[in-house]
């Protein structure tokens, strides 16, 4: 790498640090670069900064949007009085993914995490609760991971939120579709069990 000029072994330096990039593959796109057209490689710069410059996060929700609101909460056809909440913004793309959720969502843009300081206060809660009766909120489901930051905040919210007289559910954990019984955890069997459903 050291034959390389300046400019190019800054660049492989910079792609190396994307998620999921190392040396070779950000050596590979350095080099796809360095050949592309002086219009291709242009119009990947200007897109980034006119990302970066027009994304910010919407007021009500926290998903990224380029407008006032974003998509979600814009959208008049959305069921208004249900919240989904969620971690983070890859989580809320996921259950919009599956097509069975039509309410709003809250990104909580984290879990509490005492032993990394992460707190209520780094998380969205405060705008999570003014939303409650603002937009006459009659339930919130809490969607946090089923890791230990994600079940203790979906407790710490469960109690604010009922606090409210709003209905508070939580998603099923369960066995995944194409499981197995007998190579599943006890922890997992045992949410199931509790979640369990009548069946139809
Ligand atoms: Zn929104």
């Amino acid at each position: 790498m050291n034959a390389y000029p300046p400019i190019l072994r800054k660049l492989i330096g910079i792609l190396s640090k994307l998620p999921g990039l190392g040396e070779k593959s950000a050596t590979r796109i350095a080099m796809h670069l360095l050949q592309a057209s002086p219009g291709e490689a242009e119009s990947l710069a200007e897109t980034i900064q006119e990302m970066k410059k027009r994304i910010r996060t919407c007021p009500r929700c926290f998903l990224v949007t380029d407008s006032e609101l974003c998509g979600i909460c814009a959208d008049p056809a959305r069921n208004t009085g249900e919240i989904c909440v969620v971690e983070t913004m890859a989580d809320l793309l996921a259950i919009e993914g599956s097509g069975s959720y039509k309410g709003r969502y809250h990104v909580l843009e984290g879990a509490l995490a005492p032993l990394d300081a992460v707190g209520p206060e780094n998380l969205r809660v405060a705008e999570l609760l003014k939303r409650l009766p603002e937009e006459n909120i009659r339930e919130v489901i809490l969607a946090t991971n089923p890791s230990n930051e994600g079940e203790a905040t979906a407790h710490y919210l469960s109690r604010l939120i009922k606090s409210h007289k709003v209905r508070v559910s939580r998603i099923a954990f369960g066995i995944p579709m194409g499981g197995d019984l007998k190579y599943t955890d006890r922890v997992t069997l045992e949410r199931s069990l509790k979640g369990r459903q009548a069946f139809e």
